[in-house]
């Protein structure tokens, strides 16, 4: 293996922010061919792709604004939306949680 050889790392668009993030850090959701958008947590189900960053602000943004639809292609139904909402609440980042609110560096001016 040499050493100079750098691995590519893909890289995708998140929906929602449109920012261009390795592929790995992001969420990849399914169209899949009854019609229904799915959370992709395997990355290889076949069907249509769009990603959405693990955040809670993106997630939102995508299924609300309908960038999600548009990437996909796809009409989301509410149930549908609703779902995904509920998979997505279990997955993401969730920043409240790790509340860490010492206010040990507080003192720098
Ligand atoms: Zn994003």
């Amino acid at each position: 293996m040499g050493q100079g050889q750098r691995k590519h790392i893909p890289q995708r668009t998140c929906v929602a922010c449109r920012q261009v993030k390795p592929k790995r850090e992001l969420i990849r959701l399914v169209h899949t061919f009854d019609g229904k958008v799915e959370v992709d947590l395997t990355g290889k189900q076949a069907g249509r792709g769009a990603y959405l960053c693990p955040l809670w602000d993106c997630w939102q943004k995508g299924l609300h604004k309908g960038g999600l639809e548009r990437a996909l292609r796809a009409k989301l139904s509410p149930e549908n939306r609703t779902v995904l909402l509920q998979v997505g609440k279990g997955l993401l980042l969730d920043e409240e949680d790790g509340s860490q609110k010492s206010g040990e560096d507080a003192t720098e001016e």
